[in-house]
C-alpha cells in the first residue's frame, strides 16, 4: 500500500471513529470521547490532536477558510451536530462567548445583565463570506444554513439590500 493510500485509510477510518464516539439525539450530537482543555473534544488523527467538532464539520464537506472557526450555534462545547455547527472569526467567536456569559471577559451570568446573542445579526466578516460563497456559486439555501439566518437574508446580500454598508 502506498503511503498515500495508507493515509486515506487513516483519515477513513478516523472518520469513523468520529461517529463512532458520538451519542446522538433529537438535540445535540454529543461527543463521549475524549476531552481536552477547556472542556473541548479532542481526538488524534494521524498523530496530531483535533476537535472533533470541526472534524465533523470538514467531514460532510463543509470548508473551513484559514482564519475562520467553527462555532457552536447551540452553545456546548461537545456537540458535533453538524446544523449546530456554524463559521465564524476568531473575533466573532470571541464575542459569541462574551455575550453567552462564558470566556475570561465575559458578562455577569445575572439573567438581568445577560443579553442573548441575535441570531439574525450577521458580522462584517460574515457578510463577506456570504458574498465569496455566492460569488463562487455556493447554494443559497446553504450559505443560509451555515450561518444560522433566513433565506431571505442571503437573497437581500446577494442583491445588495442587506449590510450594502459593508464593503
Ligand atoms: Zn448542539
Amino acid at each position: 500500500m502506498s503511503p498515500r493510500s495508507l493515509r486515506r485509510l487513516q483519515i477513513f477510518c478516523s472518520l469513523y471513529r468520529l461517529w463512532s464516539k458520538v451519542r446522538f439525539g433529537g438535540g445535540c450530537w454529543e461527543w463521549t470521547g475524549a476531552m481536552g482543555s477547556h472542556n473541548r473534544g479532542s481526538m488524534t488523527i494521524l498523530r496530531r490532536r483535533y476537535m472533533p467538532h470541526r472534524v465533523a464539520w470538514l467531514a460532510i464537506g463543509n470548508s473551513l477558510p484559514p482564519g475562520m472557526k467553527v462555532c457552536h450555534r447551540c452553545d456546548n462545547p461537545r456537540c458535533v451536530r453538524p446544523d449546530h455547527l456554524f463559521l465564524g472569526s476568531q473575533a466573532d467567536n470571541m464575542r459569541d462567548m462574551s455575550l453567552k456569559g462564558r470566556g475570561r471577559n465575559g458578562f455577569s451570568k445575572d439573567p438581568l445583565h445577560h443579553r442573548p446573542p441575535s441570531r439574525r445579526a450577521l458580522t462584517a466578516d460574515q457578510v463577506r463570506l456570504v458574498r465569496s460563497r455566492l460569488a463562487s456559486g455556493d447554494r443559497r439555501s446553504l450559505i443560509a444554513r451555515d450561518l444560522g439566518v433566513s433565506y431571505t437574508v442571503i437573497h437581500m446580500i446577494a442583491h445588495g439590500r442587506h449590510y450594502a454598508e459593508v464593503a
